[in-house]
């Protein structure tokens, strides 16, 4: 059978000469660099790599795959790289990392980031000016990527979903067309975008409001992973009653014993709780008396600038192959605390390097006025897990265990779940309550009749 990459060759040659950027098909010698993510363990094999350096470069391949019966998918960072599947072999995979362009607007509070900027880039940069956008946890996740899919920051429960803080798009649609959308030009397509995922335009830059939040009170609380039956218990309990402006993270963390790992982490397991607080420090001291008085091996909380939050998480700070997923809990009671310690804490043998509570709650819990396509989540904890996996053996390894635990946690589990960090393919009713998925499938349908761009996620049938 001939391969899409073989049937268009020809005309792959031609569209290579329009592209500022670059074009990568299987013959090039820079072909495995340029379809890997950044997730390494992932295997991409699209038709072709675009790497585009402008919007009239998205134009020529976005109007080349329709007229050559192909597809296009748009990747930042490839962070999410696992859930786009065979489906790319028909596909042209658009990777923006070279579309860099950021302006921060201090006046007005906003920021227009182009679909290539890192979540670090951006904070550095509203940093200077006192600001803060809602950046996740990992300073490498793409601006443009994390937020279309909602968008979990460390003030979530503060200011809501990042999505929510979105006023205006620059798209290309699937027929070509450049656009300016917001809330008066196509408000349909920027509603869509707002969480929707990215599947109706291929986005070219976001802008978005700044909060102003020069500084945090912020840091982590590490015990030996012995420790968790005492910890999870009265973090649980902790999390209860508080403040919308404290964000809060339980994780049981068993590192490896690896030269790039810094020490004390290095071959260490740990319970670490980690605290946000978008307030003062007094408050804040009295918001982690509980947790102190465990008497902490390590405690890093202190008053640091915004932008340091890009390293609380202790995230890798460049590509990993790493098998992970997640889903949304509604409670923890104590049957939840023993089956989540039996699977993933001391003595379980399990081999992810991180399983993790984010606190949801606060704003996260109320539909945001005039939100988009995503615009709260359910539930109280967000729970993810992860390990490394360089190689099959350890991929199936770490999947079966994400199962057990998962399994093990599923009498609490909420129905919806986050599209960030689902990183298997689920029914898109997941993600979103009926009458917004009907009205995502009807703009899908407006703007992509023929279903050229595909997404990670399938949220509609046309994806
Ligand atoms: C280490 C790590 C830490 C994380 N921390 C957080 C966190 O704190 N909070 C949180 O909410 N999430 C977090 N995530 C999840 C993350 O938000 C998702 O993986 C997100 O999809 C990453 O966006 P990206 O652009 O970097 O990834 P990509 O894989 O490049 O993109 C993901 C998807 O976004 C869409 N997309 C990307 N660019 C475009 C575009 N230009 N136009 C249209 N669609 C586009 C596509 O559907 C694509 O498949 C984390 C993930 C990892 C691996």
């Amino acid at each position: 059978m001939t391969s899409a990459t073989e049937q268009h060759a020809a005309p792959f040659a031609a569209l290579s000469t329009q592209l500022t950027g670059g074009l990568f098909t299987p013959t090039h010698p820079e072909w495995d660099r340029a379809r890997t993510g950044w997730n390494v363990a992932v295997d991409q094999r699209p038709a072709a790599v675009a790497e585009v350096a402008d919007v009239a470069d998205v134009v020529a391949v976005v109007r080349f795959a329709g007229q050559n019966g192909l597809y296009v998918a748009a990747q930042g960072t490839g962070h999410q790289a696992a859930t786009l599947g065979p489906r790319l072999a028909d596909t042209i995979l658009i990777r923006t990392h070279r579309m860099r362009g950021l302006r921060i607007d201090a006046e007005a509070r906003t920021a227009r980031a182009e679909a290539g900027v890192l979540w670090g880039e951006l904070s550095a940069a509203a940093g200077e000016h006192q600001l803060l956008g809602l950046a996740g946890s990992a300073a490498d996740v793409g601006v443009v990527g994390y937020t279309l899919g909602g968008g979990l920051s460390w003030l979530a429960r503060k200011h809501g979903l990042a999505a929510n803080a979105v006023v205006a798009a620059e798209v290309v649609t699937a027929a070509g067309e450049v656009l300016r959308v917001d809330d008066s030009e196509q408000p349909e397509l920027l509603w869509a975008l707002r969480g929707g995922g990215g599947s109706v335009a291929v986005v070219t830059a976001l802008e978005f409001r700044l909060f102003e939040q020069p500084t945090v009170v912020a840091g982590a609380l590490f015990w030996p992973l012995d420790r968790a039956a005492d910890v999870v218990p009265v973090w649980e309990r902790w999390t209860r009653d508080l403040p919308d402006d404290v964000t809060a993270c339980i994780r049981l963390l068993q590192f490896p014993p690896l030269p790039d790992i810094p020490e004390p982490m290095r071959g260490n397991s740990f319970v670490v709780v980690e605290v946000v607080h978008a307030g003062d420090e007094a408050d804040a001291q009295a918001i982690v008396a509980p947790l102190r008085a465990l008497g902490p091996a390590m405690d890093t909380i202190a008053t640091i600038p915004a932008p340091a939050l890009a390293h609380l998480h202790m995230d890798p700070p460049g590509p990993v192959p790493g098998v992970g997923d997640g889903f949304v809990l509604d409670d923890l009671p104590a049957a939840a605390q023993m089956a989540l310690l039996s699977t993933a804490g001391p003595g379980s043998g399990s081999p992810l390097l991180s399983v993790e509570l984010r606190t949801l709650g606060g704003a996260l819990s109320r539909p945001a006025p005039g939100g988009g396509a995503m615009s709260s989540v359910p539930g109280r904890f967000l729970f993810y897990s992860v390990g490394i996996a360089p190689d099959p053996a350890s991929q199936g390894a770490v999947l079966a265990h994400i199962e057990l635990v998962r399994e093990s946690l599923s009498a609490w589990a909420n129905p919806h779940s986050c599209m960030g960090f689902t990183e298997h393919a689920v029914d898109p009713s997941t993600f979103f309550a009926d009458t917004d998925l009907a009205r995502l499938r009807a703009a899908k349908a407006a703007y992509d009749p023929h279903g050229r761009i595909r997404t990670g996620h399938l949220v509609t049938v046309l994806d």
